[in-house]
């Protein structure tokens, strides 16, 4: 197999754009193809520092390289994000994550950042695995949040990158689907304005990117990244989960652009009307113990309320 563009082997045949390239054809195709999506939804509008969530994984670090291309096209400053959340499992996980998340940053010469959670706020995802009755993946899921928040206010980001794949945005438009979770499909956007009470607004650069070509890109670049998943994630909806993953990668087989074709008809005609029958706009009050934004009629946020059933935190300490 012959590149399309030149007389190189081909690396890597893209179904449903029906081409073939070579290695610097593929990542000179790809960085282009990013850059159209940013422009199409309007990522870079007004950007002037962003924030890459880097987890030390093939998206969130393929992210990182892409994003540091695009800084050097549109003058914004990147600063590199780990949050080392205390995942070990007997395997060690966020320890050697947050290695590869600061071999990238420094490879590439980057401002960052690594929040300990540990450290910040005093208990470990795997800690709260045992304490906590709400699936693991959620707190988890809320840590994140509230960490990204906090770093974007105090680092003065206007913009945070996260990097959900398309196949991430597929399993989840159509368990969304599956489930009726209207509310979770109506709030899903590659561009998601800040969350009342914070001025950071959030992107998904790699969400029209196919899982298999982040991972060739990496490969061919040479971007180190860690290859164990997380040892939670099993968990996540579990069987069902890993089952829609599949069959979607399978239907992608049969009808080539499947996935793309249901991500990009989603955000681009389904999303909006969803939105504006389902989200209704929340009025917010503050946290009586950090100040951030909770929802109205709530004194004390999600976040500070699991620390206070994590122990670390007393609800009289006030801030
Ligand atoms: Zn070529
Ligand atoms: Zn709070």
């Amino acid at each position: 197999m012959k590149c399309n563009k030149c007389d190189e082997k081909a690396i890597i045949k893209i179904p449903y754009a029906n081409i073939a390239l070579c290695k610097n054809h593929f990542s000179e195709w790809l960085e282009h193809r990013l850059e159209r999506v940013a422009k199409k939804y309007n990522m870079l509008d007004g950007v002037n520092r962003v924030g890459v969530a880097v987890s030390g994984g093939k998206d969130s670090t393929t992210l990182l390289h892409l994003m540091y291309n695009l800084s050097k096209i549109y003058g914004f400053e990147l600063v590199g994000i780990n949050i080392d959340l205390g995942i070990d499992m007997g395997k060690g996980y966020s320890s050697k994550s947050t290695e590869f998340a600061v071999k990238n940053f420094e490879m590439l010469g980057i401002r960052y950042k690594v929040v300990r959670v540990k450290e910040q706020y005093g208990f470990t995802i795997d800690e709260a695995k045992h304490k906590i009755r709400r699936p693991v993946c959620s707190t988890c899921g809320l840590v994140k949040r509230y960490t990204l928040n906090d770093i974007a206010e105090k680092e003065g980001l206007d913009t945070i990158a996260t990097g959900h794949n398309l196949n991430d945005m597929a399993q989840f438009i159509l368990s969304g689907y599956f489930s009726g979770d209207v509310l979770d499909l109506s709030r899903l956007k590659p561009v998601s304005p800040p969350e009342k009470g914070y001025k950071v607004k959030k992107i998904k650069p790699l969400f029209l990117i196919y899982e298999k070509e982040i991972l060739t890109y990496a490969l061919v670049n040479k971007i180190p990244f860690i290859y164990d998943s997380c040892p939670h994630t099993f968990r996540v909806g579990g069987a069902t989960q890993d089952k829609i993953r599949r069959k979607l990668e399978e239907m992608e087989d049969e009808i080539p652009g499947f996935m793309l074709m249901l991500v990009q008809n989603f955000i681009d005609k389904i999303q909006k009307p969803l939105e504006k029958e389902y989200v209704k706009e929340d009025e917010v009050s503050k946290c009586k113990i950090c100040g951030r934004p909770t929802s109205k009629g709530r004194d004390i946020c999600s976040f500070c309320a699991t620390r206070i059933s994590m122990g670390v935190l007393s609800e009289a300490r006030g801030k």
